[in-house]
């Protein structure tokens, strides 16, 4: 059976290189903490000394709201929850309807893709206090931050205005202060204040540069056998007028592998012509195992997709097993 390896050493380095950025992190563990299996990265980054964690709905904060002081939904729904569980605040509307306390404000600071409006915001603060909800968290989401572009440092500084409104109508309401966080993984190092939290995802699990990969896919051998001028797999995409050795691997597209018609580059090898459903066939005679990827920087380059959405579609099916 196929294993994924998560690499405890790498995942703890990633968070110690954020740590000396801002130590308040917020990680994000949504989806299945990108695939990498949310009840198994939750026990380690407890143990690493991870406080809070976002994720993407109501089940997945019932799934952890064991492990951390505070859990941040991003889409929840609008029910009441317990104390450690914040509701991220998306729209007006969904304020309106709200009937869970804890929550925080989500801003569209310019992605226009949730939050409210800049020019919502008093409304907003007034039926908090209203509902007397107790803002926790106040934030917003970069739409460019893996590019050197402008638009970054437009939504900081809508992101600090909003900051300085929030903060004037809590002193003048006696209202706790909420604290602050803009970050993602790819402005961690773009900006001149991260405020008080950061909300890492991707960085984390190694997914971009600079950051060590924590995830490793290794698939066992079914069977092995030789082919001549022939060829192997559906529509025998892959024809060899030569002999050669074949290793058949028990990994597929249903596994999360991106569908290919001819061939991908592996670790060691080469996978030749079309994935099948539950396989793939590999150049070479292996006797047990071979490794698909062991970091899905390069494993990306065979398809035009990012390393988030590889990561992120592997079946929960697949064994996790954490190594040092
Ligand atoms: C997914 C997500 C993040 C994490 O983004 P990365 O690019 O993986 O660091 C942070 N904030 C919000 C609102 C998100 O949806």
């Amino acid at each position: 059976m196929a294993t994924l390896y998560l690499n405890k050493t790498n995942l703890f380095k990633n968070l110690q290189k954020i740590s000396s950025i801002n130590p308040n992190i917020l990680a994000v563990i949504k989806d299945n903490a990108y695939g990498h299996g949310i009840i198994t990265i939750s026990k380690l980054l407890k143990e690493f000394g991870i406080k809070k964690v976002c994720v993407r709905n109501n089940n997945e904060a019932e799934m952890v709201k064991g492990f951390f002081e505070e859990i941040l939904i991003f889409n929840p729904n609008t029910g009441r929850n317990g104390i450690n569980i914040s509701y991220a605040i998306n729209s007006i509307n969904q304020l309106k309807k709200n009937r869970h306390p804890y929550i925080h404000l989500k801003i569209d600071t310019g992605m226009h893709r949730n939050g409210i409006l800049i020019d919502e915001i008093d409304e907003a603060l007034g039926i908090i206090l209203k509902k007397n909800f107790e803002l926790r968290g106040v934030f917003t989401h970069f739409c460019c931050s893996e590019e050197e572009n402008c638009d970054t440092f437009i939504q900081y500084e809508n992101f600090k205005k909003i900051k300085k409104t929030v903060e004037n109508f809590c002193k003048k309401n006696n209202l706790k202060k909420p604290y602050f966080h803009i970050a993602n993984s790819t402005a961690l190092n773009k900006l001149p204040d991260t405020f008080d939290y950061v909300r890492p995802g991707i960085a984390m699990y190694g997914g971009i540069e600079g950051y060590e990969p924590v995830m490793s896919l290794v698939g066992d051998v079914v069977s092995v056998r030789e082919i001549e001028n022939d060829g192997v797999g559906y529509n025998k995409m892959f024809f060899s007028k030569d002999k050669v050795k074949l290793s058949t691997i028990d990994v597929g597209y249903s596994d999360g592998i991106p569908y290919f018609k001819n061939g991908c580059k592996l670790k060691e090898t080469e996978a030749v012509g079309k994935i099948s459903m539950d396989y793939m066939s590999v150049l070479g005679e292996f006797k047990k195992h071979v490794v698909i990827f062991d970091d899905i920087k390069e494993f990306v380059k065979n398809f035009d997709t990012i390393t988030y959405d590889i990561l992120v579609k592997m079946s929960p099916r697949i064994k996790r097993v954490v190594i040092e």
